[in-house]
């Protein structure tokens, strides 16, 4: 939500609903943070597809449906990739390749990508269902299994189950709405056999990461990455900030004012905050899916859950909102983390943060009390650097420091007083100054 809110995308979505209870591994727990966009928003995952298409059809990407990649080739200074279209065969040159094709990736296979992890041992049915009346169940454990039950708008009922020890299927396409019957009775006792299904899915505990992000001229987001349990809507989050770690980077190469190596922090950033999240779910995995033999651990878990400190530092992690990447710079509690929105007073008036960072710049912000050449650095770097001037109207506005530098994915990448420290850290991540300003 803050990143879409941070690019102008938020109304669009026409206020989505918002849940603030969410779960560890089907742990009740409150998501509630500091923030606007605490707890979880139920957007429609083909409402956000629709939204992202139009968004960036219109700043001039060229979106073609019904192209299936078949081949990949990676030549000295581009990549060539070969589709089957409805035209025919189409082969497209590029100077890079971001592979988001999802987690049965065939460009991960192309390139023989290192993927290691561990397959699905246990699974979820899933199914939509017309036509029956059952309770309304979260995360209900019963004797022989887990289920769960959601009326829908329309009449539709929501079911997931599993069957303790049951183990993952093989499976080439969804399962039957017979099985999913035979599972639910064997673990409610009730008989969905005269409803009628709309929608069958099963999702299993595979856990498998990507060893690099980046092969050459070749880099992967989203589930081609990382392949994860669905588990408190942290898959959809962690490939939104995938592709928002490494748009402006890739942008700022293809227009040859990237600085050595920006592109490589992809890989560094991302690949770690993947791995925690990966590990996260794991746990999840075995707290949600495991027998009598996880009762204990789900109890205590639920007991420090209840006294605090646990419960936030999971709602940080499930939310996104701990992610800290490794900038350096010295040790102001800002460096690495998104800059907490909010609104900053100027010389113009109060502006909200996430405005500030809609056209994907970066941002230097700067007191009116800093020195004069943090204010110069401003200028010089003006063509991908806003600057913007902030009034000590209100109790340490910029948190402590008389400058911020935030990328455009809206991390802080630097804060202090020392200009040198700021122009460091500006080359390292906006490149060289275009020497005509
Ligand atoms: C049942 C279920 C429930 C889920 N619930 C949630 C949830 O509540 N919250 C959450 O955060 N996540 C959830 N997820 C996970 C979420 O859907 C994924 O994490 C997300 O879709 C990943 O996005 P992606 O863009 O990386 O990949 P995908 O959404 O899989 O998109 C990949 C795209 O690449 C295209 N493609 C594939 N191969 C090729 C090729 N060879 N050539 C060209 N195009 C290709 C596909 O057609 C597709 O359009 C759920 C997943 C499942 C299965």
């Amino acid at each position: 939500m803050e990143l879409f809110d941070c690019r102008g995308l938020l109304d669009a979505l026409g206020g989505p609903p918002r849940e603030p209870r969410g779960h560890f591994g089907g742990v009740p727990m409150d998501l509630t943070m500091p923030g606007p966009y605490s707890g979880q928003w139920k957007v429609p995952q083909t409402r956000t597809e629709e939204l992202l298409q139009d968004w960036s059809g219109a700043l001039g990407a060229d979106v073609r449906r019904g192209w299936e990649v078949r081949e990949l080739a990676q030549e000295d200074g581009f990549v060539e990739v070969t589709a089957d279209t409805p035209d025919g065969v189409r082969r497209l040159r590029a100077a890079y390749v971001v592979a988001c094709d999802g987690e049965d990736s065939t460009v991960r296979r192309l390139t023989g990508a290192a993927f290691p992890g561990t397959p699905a041992g246990r699974e979820l049915l899933r199914a939509d269902i017309a036509g029956i009346d059952i309770p309304n169940r979260r995360f209900e454990r019963r004797e022989h299994g887990l289920a769960i039950a959601a009326r829908m708008p329309g009449g539709v009922t929501r079911v997931m189950v599993h069957a303790f020890g049951r183990p993952a299927r093989r499976r080439t396409g969804p399962p039957d709405f017979a099985e999913v019957v035979d599972v639910w009775r064997q673990v409610t006792g009730e008989d969905l056999g005269d409803g009628r299904p709309v929608w069958l899915n099963a999702f299993g505990d595979a856990n498998r990461q990507l060893e690099h992000y980046r092969h050459g001229r070749v880099l992967f987001a989203g589930d081609a990455a990382h392949r994860q349990m669905p588990s408190g809507g942290q898959a959809l989050n962690l490939g939104l900030q995938d592709a928002a770690n490494l748009g402006w980077k890739l942008a700022a190469v293809v227009c040859g004012r990237a600085s050595k190596g920006l592109l490589d922090t992809y890989h560094d950033e991302r690949h770690e905050v993947g791995r925690r999240v990966l590990a996260n779910i794991r746990a999840q995995g075995l707290l949600l899916l495991g027998g009598p033999e996880v009762e204990a651990a789900r109890t205590l878990l639920g007991e420090l859950i209840a006294a605090g400190t646990a419960r936030d530092h999971l709602a940080a992690m499930i939310t996104g909102l701990d992610i800290r990447y490794p900038v350096g710079g010295g040790t102001h509690p800002l460096l690495g983390a998104r800059l907490p929105l909010g609104t900053l007073p100027t010389p113009n008036g109060p502006v909200r943060t996430a405005e500030l960072l809609r056209d994907g710049r970066g941002l230097l912000l700067v007191s009116d009390s800093a020195r004069a050449e943090l204010r110069w650095l401003g200028k010089v770097w003006s063509d991908r650097v806003t600057p913007v001037a902030v009034r000590p109207d209100t109790a340490e506005p910029l948190y402590g420091a008389e400058g911020l530098l935030v990328r455009p994915d809206g991390h802080v990448a630097w804060a202090g007083t020392d200009p040198w420290g700021a122009t460091a850290a500006i080359r390292h991540w906006f490149g060289r100054p275009d020497p005509g300003l």
